[in-house]
């Protein structure tokens, strides 16, 4: 579904992406694991169009899409997650889901789309789809928080939950479980699971809870120092030395 090839980001001199070639397969949930600093949010910001290459090259479906801006990803169903941007915190967590379908889009589409329909027809639809997602993420309860004031975790489901208002096809997430407790991370962990099953969704995963990695992840791909390592099983990944010496070992 998507190759990278021989993908550079450099900083100055600084090599953070340092030829990464790989594959994500249709259908899979990748997991992407290194040490702090392998350059994995680098790879991901590169592959959905948030900085520009300083060579290589990434392919969708056959087509070159290398470079191309975050809101074009978008309209192919390539999404990355993001934090909830700290100026929203003071809308509910409803709201923050309705304006995902024009925020990550642009503002043009917003206007063009709101100025041929009819704007509370749309919103009420919005608003029912919001609250399917709630529903699937078991956060329907929170609904009308503002989402600055909801938990960590919560705030991660939140995420995710955006990436369900439109229709994805892959879905980058970057260490969606930091901080989150352990029942909220599997809670995570088993909407992923489940939206991969029942929505088709292809997921990579940067993370670096092993439990997380172990229950949702196949293949696990570790990069190291800009390169991409090794790719296998979570076992095999383990027992491979190159990574236990430049991660796991440490
Ligand atoms: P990871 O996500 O694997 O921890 P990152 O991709 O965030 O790694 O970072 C890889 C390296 O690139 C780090 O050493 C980081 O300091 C550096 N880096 C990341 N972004 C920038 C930037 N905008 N300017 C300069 N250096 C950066
Ligand atoms: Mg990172």
């Amino acid at each position: 579904m998507i190759e990278v090839h021989e993908l550079h980001r450099h900083f100055g001199g600084f090599r953070a992406v340092d030829g990464a070639s790989l594959k994500i397969a249709p259908g899979s949930i990748t997991g992407l694991i290194g040490p702090n600093g392998a350059g994995k949010s680098t790879l991901f910001n590169v592959i959905a169009g948030v900085l520009p290459p300083t060579s290589g090259r990434v392919v969708m479906d056959g087509e070159d899409i290398t470079g191309l801006p975050p809101h074009e990803l978008f309209h192919k169903g390539l999404l990355r997650t993001f934090q909830i941007a700290h100026e929203f915190g003071s809308m509910t967590c409803r709201e923050n889901l309705m304006m995902v379908p024009a925020g990550q889009s642009g503002e043009q589409l917003w206007n063009t789309w709101f100025g041929r329909k009819r704007i509370a027809d749309e919103e009420r639809a919005l608003r029912a789809k919001a609250d399917e997602v709630l529903e699937f993420l078991t956060i329907s309860h929170i609904a009308d928080l503002r989402a600055g004031e909801v938990s960590g975790g919560q705030k991660k489901l939140l995420e995710l939950g955006r990436t369900m208002m439109v229709d994805a096809k892959i879905v980058f997430l970057d260490e969606v479980g930091a901080g989150v407790n352990r029942t909220l991370l599997y809670t995570i962990a088993d909407a992923i699971k489940q939206l991969n099953e029942e929505r088709g969704y292809t997921f990579v995963v940067i993370e670096h809870d092993m439990e997380f990695i172990g229950r949702i992840c196949d293949p696990v791909i570790c990069m190291a120092e800009g390169k991409v390592l090794a790719e296998g099983t979570l076992d095999e990944i383990k027992a491979n030395e190159q990574v236990i010496e430049a991660y796991l070992g440490t």
